[in-house]
């Protein structure tokens, strides 16, 4: 039997988080303040520990997508400031301010029902996104109804393009909201105006205005899934399993469902317990790496639901070895920031001494950004974590 191994385990380092709300604070004109995004479980790296870690480094709001998330925060014992980014129904709205969270608003109707629950609205203005908000010639009197209320708050918005290199569209959005958010604070002093998420913050304090918003960046990954350690930023997660078994393919054998993998020659195979039900997803059959001992090994076959097979070196690999599938191999999490970010495909000639897998690099593999990888990890993966404040 092996011992001391979990079949699938997300490592959290809340150190990682809290030297990320660092770098990303470090940065912003007096008096701005930073809002920790923990909505969708942390990015999947767990809510409340997050929020924990990041308000100890120097956040002071709380970002979630919904009601249920609020109270999460709340039932933990959490009594930052909390804003609810989405949509929310009357009985969603009755639960945030039984929470005592912000809300965002953009219909008369809401607001008038925020104020009739005393919840203090976020005013939301469409400047380009083409979802949520307002049209900016509609935010004033939307601004003015939450006022005269008593619960007007914030003015907020959204970047579409912040993490794209042309920056054109970025900056009318930028000079639309700013000159909104001028007009409207002439008028009411203490309204708190907020637009820019990760890759906004990190583009300079000309978006920061009273607070930002920050999701992918404080876990450490690139906002524009390219290289996070070029921010300053480490990645905080890894995602690891163990060898659970080896055996000897002969040639012509076959791997795993429909077999589309067959062996040329006799070679080791290394069954990792974790699949698809794992968020470990299927098309990464026949295409993806992991990090067996800290050598990258190909998976090989089709992904399973609850396992998957790579090919082992013949001199390389043993039962109960670790399998990273993200992260850096041995002890760390991330790795140091000596490599070189070469592009998503394939094993690079510039391996760091620490031998790693970005999820950035999972990422671009499946055609896909390192949101939806970290998001996809579901409740079967364990999560740990390590670097928890003592005094919490
Ligand atoms: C998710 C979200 C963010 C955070 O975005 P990142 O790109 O992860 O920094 C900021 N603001 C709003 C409204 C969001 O929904």
């Amino acid at each position: 039997m092996l011992s001391g191994r979990h079949r699938a385990v997300a490592e959290v380092d809340l150190e990682a988080v809290r030297h990320n709300v660092r770098r990303l604070m470090r940065d912003l004109p007096g008096g701005a303040a930073h809002c920790a995004v923990v909505k969708a479980d942390g990015y999947g790296h767990g809510a409340v520990p997050v929020a924990r870690a990041a308000l100890e480094a120097g956040s002071s709001w709380l970002g979630v997508a919904t009601a249920s998330e609020a109270e999460e925060l709340r039932d933990a014992g959490i009594t930052a400031p909390v804003l609810i980014f989405g949509p929310l129904t009357g009985a969603g709205l009755e639960r945030a301010a039984r929470s005592g969270a912000q809300v965002v608003a953009w219909s008369e109707p809401f607001v008038d029902e925020a104020v009739r629950l005393r919840v203090p609205v976020h005013v939301k203005v469409d400047t380009g996104m083409g979802r949520l908000g307002v049209r900016p010639s509609v935010a004033p009197a939307l601004c003015a109804r939450a006022h005269d209320g008593g619960v007007l708050s914030g003015l907020m918005s959204h970047f579409a393009t912040a993490d794209e290199p042309d920056t054109g569209f970025f900056e009318r959005q930028l000079e639309c909201f700013a000159g909104l958010a001028a007009q409207l604070k002439r008028r009411y002093p203490d309204l708190r105006c907020h637009i820019a998420n990760s890759a906004a913050t990190l583009r300079g304090p000309r978006a920061h205005f009273d607070m930002v918003r920050t999701g992918i960046a404080m876990y450490g990954l690139a906002p524009a899934n390219d290289d996070p350690f070029k921010d300053g930023i480490r990645p905080a997660m890894k995602v690891v399993s163990y060898l659970a078994g080896i055996r000897e393919a002969l040639p012509g054998d076959s791997v795993g469902y429909g077999r589309t993998w067959i062996a040329e020659r006799a070679t080791r195979v290394g069954i990792v317990p974790v699949g698809y039900a794992d968020g470990m997803r299927r098309a990464l059959g026949n295409r993806g790496e992991v990090l067996v001992a800290g050598r990258r090994c190909p998976i090989i076959g089709r992904i399973s639901m609850d396992q998957m097979t790579v090919r082992l070196p013949d001199d390389w690999g043993a039962p109960g070895d670790e399998v990273v599938l993200f992260g850096a191999a041995g002890d760390g999490v991330a790795g140091g920031p000596e490599a070189v970010w070469t592009g998503a495909t394939g094993p690079r000639s510039d391996e760091p001494s620490t031998p790693r897998i970005l999820c950035e690099e999972v990422a671009g593999m499946l055609g896909t950004i390192n949101y939806e990888v970290v998001c996809g990890l579901t409740p079967r993966v364990v999560r740990r974590y390590r670097g928890e404040d003592p005094a919490t």
